[in-house]
């Protein structure tokens, strides 16, 4: 038995009505951190952890609190972009930020550039792309790696484009390293397509 509180019958009699357990809901928030594609390992992760040895901690934590504030207010064209070394912790903020915005309700997930370009090539998996380019309400593309793709850039360019048209928010996560040219590119399309505005940006140490 894992809960004292149920019995693991997830479901509690409070008042003659039942409600869901509190592990219930444990329950599934993990699942939707599993299904946003946050990894395991950062379950139980959290800005404590993450703030206590950070060189910028201050200003990575004022600009992290001013996106989960502003995540679900309706103004248009929302980008951010995390540039960082490889091991800059690039993944573990990503997480965070995630779990505060599944927390808030928002649909939301975590893909890297060479599983959207499979997907673009796979055709049963049209429908998981459709909702990656216009459903979730925040979807963040990870370009981590050295491939050189011809398909990189127009797909970069098919998400960020297809995101804005849907009002919805983009980020990406690149290596600051010359091979990810994707990455780079990826910050040229979203500054363009944002004029500037709205846009934030942190550089990870
Ligand atoms: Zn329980």
């Amino acid at each position: 038995m894992n809960c004292d509180k149920c019995q693991d019958r997830k479901y509690i009699l409070i008042q003659n009505k039942w409600k869901p357990c509190s592990c219930l809901i444990d329950a599934r928030k993990l699942l939707k951190y599993n299904q946003s594609g946050v990894l395991p390992y950062f379950y139980e992760y959290t800005w404590i952890d993450f703030l206590k040895n950070y060189p910028n901690m201050k200003s990575i934590s004022k600009i992290c609190k001013v996106i989960i504030s502003k995540i679900k207010t309706k103004s248009r064209l929302k980008f951010m972009y995390i540039q960082g070394d490889a091991n800059s912790g690039k993944q573990a903020l990503i997480a965070l930020l995630f779990k505060e915005f599944i927390n808030e309700g928002l649909s939301t997930k975590i893909i890297s550039l060479n599983e959207l370009i499979q997907m673009e090539f796979d055709k049963e998996e049209k429908y998981i792309l459709s909702d990656i380019y216009c459903k979730y309400d925040v979807v963040c593309l990870r370009i981590g790696t050295i491939i050189e793709h011809s398909y990189a850039r127009p797909i970069i360019e098919k998400f960020f484009n297809t995101r804005k048209n849907y009002n919805k928010y983009a980020i990406i996560t690149c290596r600051l390293d010359i091979e990810s040219k994707q990455g780079l590119y990826g910050i040229e399309v979203a500054k363009f397509l944002c004029d500037g505005r709205r846009v934030f940006k942190i550089r990870m140490k």
